[in-house]
């Protein structure tokens, strides 16, 4: 029989992680709820498109019996990619669909999370339930306690809660490490009308451009917007010491003329278009030999276990890998107790997020080298 049997699986965060999860282990019978923070399921999703990969994100789709609505979800061209340098002259274009068996289809946040929603029992999800505080009970169960005031009782609790978990230091102290980069992100609604010549270079997929140490990376969204994020070497507090208010377009694009100063003005058509409010994201990444000692029923997923750079793609791929690796452990008859399967899921689960953080971190530190073109175009045409 299961360890989670007869448990109640309490998830904390609805992102993609968590959702999977709740997928995966209430198809298999399991008792789950996931306490998400966001108001209601309407609240926009942010953020740029999403390549799934085979051996990851898609791995846990397809066990989450969930293909058929990713293919009538995904967008199919979107992995088109072009690099450019900082005049936007094509370097290099991968017309995507696979050519060179690198077939990763894109799909945006918002509807990736209206498929795990949909696939989910009535209430599931328990919105406006943003999680302060856990306590162990004499009885063995856990109690949560939400910004709200309600309180919620589980045997087990998965940390899904992303970046900044509140979990996370209830199983380990270790913290992520400032990774050198900044990115600014930003969006521009109607691109093809706000920034059409963004939007014809754009050509419905994305654009990395590189140039003086910096990137700027563009995606399409199926909606008709556009969003895009700048990377830059600063401090770790640089968004908080350069006094730039980040919702003040003029100041935000100041600063971009500045720092990007020698690039072309077609970037410039980025910020004057751009919805007025920016997010400053200086970037994290776990320590790759972080360890801790397994709890008996509080476990982690996802960024809050192994955040990491977006430089690789893998953070959304690795947050499903894990909620697929960790339903498998719960489910598995092989564990005589939760406490065995979440051993052994965590094992693996730091495994191999450091050799895909190592992986992250360097493709960090190419794209932001003054050989950051020579470097992608090598990887997508390794025998030139
Ligand atoms: C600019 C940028 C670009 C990126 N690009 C890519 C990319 O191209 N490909 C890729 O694979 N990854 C990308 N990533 C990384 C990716 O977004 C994350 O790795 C991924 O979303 C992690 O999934 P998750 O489920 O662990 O956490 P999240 O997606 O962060 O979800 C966490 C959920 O928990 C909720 N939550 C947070 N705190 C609480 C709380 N206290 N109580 C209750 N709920 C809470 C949140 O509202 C959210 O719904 C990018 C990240 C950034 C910042």
């Amino acid at each position: 029989m299961n360890s989670i049997k007869n448990k109640n699986i309490a998830i904390v965060g609805g992102g993609p992680g968590g959702l999977t999860l709740a997928r995966l282990l209430q198809m298999n019978g399991a008792h789950v709820k996931v306490y998400e923070r966001d108001l209601n399921r309407e609240v926009r999703v942010q953020g740029a498109t999403l390549d799934l990969h085979d051996e990851s994100g898609l791995k846990a789709l397809r066990a989450a019996g969930l293909m058929n609505e990713f293919e009538a979800n995904y967008r199919p061209g979107a992995d088109k990619m072009r690099i450019v340098d900082k005049s936007a002259q094509i370097i290099y274009a991968d017309e995507g669909g696979g050519e060179g068996g690198f077939f990763r289809p894109e799909i945006d946040r918002g509807p990736l999370r209206e498929i795990m929603l949909n696939s989910l029992q009535a209430d599931t999800v328990v919105w406006d339930s943003q999680f302060v505080a856990l306590e162990q009970q004499s009885d063995g169960t856990i109690k949560l306690e939400f910004k709200n005031g309600t309180v919620a009782y589980a045997d087990v609790v998965i940390a899904a809660d992303g970046a900044n978990s509140k979990i996370r230091p209830y199983i380990t102290p270790v913290k992520p490490f400032y990774a050198g980069i900044s990115v600014v992100e930003g969006a521009v609604y109607h691109s093809a009308t706000a920034s059409p010549r963004i939007h014809q270079l754009l050509n419905g997929g994305k654009i990395f451009a590189m140039g003086d140490e910096k990137t700027i990376i563009v995606s399409s969204k199926g909606d008709g917007s556009l969003v895009f994020y700048t990377g830059c070497k600063t401090d770790e507090f640089w968004f908080r010491e350069s006094g730039i208010d980040f919702n003040d377009k003029t100041q935000v694009f100041a600063w971009f003329e500045q720092e990007f100063a020698g690039w072309d003005a077609i970037w410039d058509e980025l910020f004057e278009n751009a919805n007025p409010v920016f997010i400053p994201r200086p970037q994290y990444c776990m320590p790759l030999d972080q360890t801790w000692e397994a709890q008996p029923n509080i476990t982690m997923l996802g960024d809050a276990a192994h955040l990491m750079p977006p430089y690789a793609g893998e953070g959304v791929n690795m947050a499903m890998l894990d909620a697929l690796e960790l339903a498998e452990c719960l489910l598995s008859d092989q564990y005589t107790n939760i406490h065995a399967a979440i051993a052994a899921y965590e094992e693996q689960m730091r495994a191999r997020a450091s050799e895909i953080g190592a992986i992250t971190l360097e493709q960090t530190a190419s794209l932001h080298s003054p050989q950051a073109i020579e470097n992608m175009v090598a990887m997508f045409r390794p025998e030139e």
